[in-house]
């Protein structure tokens, strides 16, 4: 199989550059050693946000009664708590998935070693060292 570009990684670098280039008309193909959504979504600012916003919401509660409002009985449910993160990940990752695969991006599930050829290539490797 041949492609106009060849994208490393599906970050938020990698997989905007790739339906970029879709939009102007390249077939493109989308490596990704690891989840779609890289760093930011799938360990990164996706997952802390989430549980920015409980915590954040906790903090309210906790001081609602300066407002009038008397919280009682709040507890984190760990288990409902990691799965609420882990939901809103995975939603969020086949928004991805969906869009990547309405512009005809083809995400490729595999691994590019450092003697690998690929050209034209862009890197969205995040911070990792690159050699094409
Ligand atoms: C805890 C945390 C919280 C963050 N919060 C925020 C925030 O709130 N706002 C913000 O703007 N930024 C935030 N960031 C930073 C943000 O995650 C990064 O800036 C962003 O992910 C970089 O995107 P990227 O596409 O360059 O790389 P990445 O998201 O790191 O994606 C690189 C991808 O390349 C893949 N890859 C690497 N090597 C290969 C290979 N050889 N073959 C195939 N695939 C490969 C990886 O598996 C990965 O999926 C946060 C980061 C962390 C760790």
């Amino acid at each position: 199989m041949s492609y106009d570009l060849a994208i490393l990684g599906s970050g938020p670098g990698g997989y905007t550059a790739a339906l970029r280039a879709s939009l102007r008309g390249l077939s493109v193909a989308l490596v990704e050693s690891g989840e779609l959504g890289g760093t930011c979504l799938n360990v990164g600012c996706i997952p802390t946000k989430t549980m920015l916003h409980a915590s954040g919401l906790a903090w309210e509660a906790r001081h609602a009664k300066a407002i009038g409002l008397i919280v009682s009985d709040l507890a984190v449910d760990a288990d409902a708590f990691a799965q609420r993160v882990a939901q809103t990940v995975s939603i969020l990752r086949k928004g991805v998935a969906g869009l990547l695969a309405a512009r005809k991006v083809d995400v490729r599930s595999i691994v590019i070693g450092p003697d690998a050829s690929v050209e034209p290539a862009v890197s969205g490797r995040g911070a990792l060292p690159l050699v094409v």
